[in-house]
């Protein structure tokens, strides 16, 4: 069993660790499942704690720092959340594989900087499928699929007669009609799973080391603050702070893997600014922090009279945040730029405001500029770590694109019977939960931060495997194939 405590019950010998990750998150997990399958000892850093069944997210994260955004205000949200499994402790289970056109979206995007990933999706199809048979994916490896919602139903039914290709979304939960399964206890957005129905990486075991040749062991509590290399550029220990506390602790590494979001790795990367990296590390040829991808997305909500579609649709909504979606303008001729995203049944956070309503989201990657980006302000919090500031603005074409997106949605919308639609105004240039591109990859130092295993170049022990890697965003829920890269990166470890 993985040994998880607070690094201040910890009382290790740090020298006798192979590798020290950065993040408990979805890409750390798997990077640590991975090394130690490969026999190695790891230690995952994490600066968050243990979240109770039920946790919500919003009440959660309030305890953690925001980022300023560009009206000054600090209302920004450099986090997807701050606990042993990240992220995904609160997500909504959607699983969707990338596509070869979100790794090579040069062709019908233009940007000043590296679109296309140095992998193709072949690369990455060996690890999809281990994850889905660990993360037990609806509609793989046996799995049953999550069946659609009473909305998704009705919503399925209207993209049908609109033409539009209607489709159940991979869900990492177990089906109802399992003994373990989804007990439909909530809208399911926004909270830790109370039981262990939907997938995380305390849930599906990620961290757990039984049965591997290697050893896990998971501190939280701990906030790495600076990595200090040498002349020749190598890591030799991790500067951390415990919340509350004064004291710093060193940590020797062997190697280090930072895995902490799109965000915090890149502005770990810049607060390790010393004499041997006088630009923070891997930021030689500016671009660490830069290339910041949100993703572009909104809401449509459609208001129906629940006598128009039968009660069971426009009632309450217990179950999945998500069971159906379309695809059909992924890539279609219609779309600027022939380049769209995806639309999906998107209930809301609390069973009862659903009555007499259907929510749809609609998403697509954002184009990577170099002016989209991270730095650190001249503020620093209490601890004295510099507050991260967002310049973020969305380009012509994100607008149209989402504008399309955001078109087709009402139309499904008002094909069900909608008699008033409401957009929902994004806030997505404040921080979304879908973090990319900070620390792009690459053959060529000068156009990119890593190279294609993750490794930092110009070092030799520094990883970077989480979404910052990812060139492009993407037009889909982006955790299965952070994942997915993040093992791939793993196993080319020596
Ligand atoms: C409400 C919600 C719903 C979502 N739904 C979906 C969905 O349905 N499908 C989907 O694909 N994605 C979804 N996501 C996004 C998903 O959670 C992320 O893609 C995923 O968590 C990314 O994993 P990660 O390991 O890269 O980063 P994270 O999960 O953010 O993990 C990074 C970890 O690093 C820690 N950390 C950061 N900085 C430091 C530091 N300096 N020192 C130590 N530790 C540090 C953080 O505390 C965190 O635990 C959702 C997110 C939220 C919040």
């Amino acid at each position: 069993m993985t040994d998880i405590r607070h690094i201040a019950a910890a009382s290790c010998n740090y020298t006798t660790f192979d590798a020290v990750i950065v993040g408990s998150g979805a890409a750390g997990s798997i990077v640590a499942r991975t090394l130690a399958e490969k026999g190695c000892r790891v230690a995952v850093l994490e600066y968050g704690g243990l979240v109770s069944p039920g946790a919500m997210h919003g009440p959660h994260q309030a305890a953690y720092s925001k980022a300023l955004t560009s009206t000054g205000a600090a209302d920004g949200n450099p986090w997807t959340a701050c606990c042993v499994g990240g992220g995904m402790q609160f997500y909504n289970a959607i699983t969707f594989r990338y596509r070869q056109s979100d790794l090579s979206a040069s062709q019908y995007l233009g940007t000043d900087m590296e679109i296309d990933w140095p992998i193709t999706i072949q690369d990455l199809e060996p690890c999809y499928s281990q994850i889905e048979h660990l993360m037990e994916i609806g509609g793989t490896n046996g799995h049953a699929s999550y069946p659609a919602s009473p909305r998704g139903v009705i919503l399925s039914n209207a993209m049908q007669e609109l033409g539009i290709r209607p489709r159940q979304i991979p869900l990492a939960i177990r089906a109802p009609s399992n003994s373990s399964g989804c007990i439909k206890c909530s809208a399911c957005d926004e909270l830790v799973c109370p039981t262990e129905a939907r997938a995380s990486v305390l849930a599906r075991n990620i961290l757990d080391d039984s049965g591997l040749p290697g050893a896990i062991s998971v501190l939280y509590g701990c906030f790495v603050n600076r990595i200090e290399i040498r002349s020749d550029g190598r890591a030799e220990a991790l500067e951390c702070y415990v919340p509350f506390s004064t004291e710093l602790i060193r940590i020797p590494v062997e190697r280090v893997v930072i895995c902490a979001n799109a965000i915090q790795s890149a502005a770990l990367m810049l607060r390790s600014k010393s004499k041997h990296a006088p630009h923070g590390i891997g930021n030689d040829s500016d671009l660490v922090g830069r290339g910041l991808s949100f993703k572009i997305s909104g809401y449509s909500v459609g208001y129906l009279d629940p006598a128009d579609c039968g009660s069971d649709a426009l009632a309450s909504h217990w179950g999945p945040h998500a069971t159906v979606y379309t695809d059909e303008f992924y890539e279609h001729s219609d779309v600027p730029c022939r380049f769209g995203g995806l639309i999906y049944e998107a209930n809301l956070l609390s069973p009862s405001e659903n009555i007499g309503r259907v929510r749809l989201h609609y998403i697509a990657g954002d184009e990577p500029w170099s002016h989209n980006r991270l730095v650190l302000d001249d503020v620093a919090d209490r601890y004295g770590i510099p507050y991260v500031r967002f310049e973020y603005k969305n380009s012509e074409n994100d607008h149209a694109r989402i504008g399309f997106l955001a078109d087709r949605a009402d139309d499904i919308l008002l094909h069900l019977g909608a008699r008033r639609i409401e957009r929902e105004p994004s806030s997505h240039a404040k921080g979304s939960s879908h973090l990319h591109g900070t620390m792009r990859a690459g053959c060529d130092p000068r156009r990119s931060v890593v190279d294609i295993c993750g490794r930092v170049h110009g070092s030799t022990n520094i990883y970077v495997m989480d979404g910052s890697v990812m060139n492009f965003a993407g037009n889909s829920n982006p955790t299965h194939t952070i994942m997915a890269n993040a093992r791939r990166m793993a196993l080319s470890l020596k």
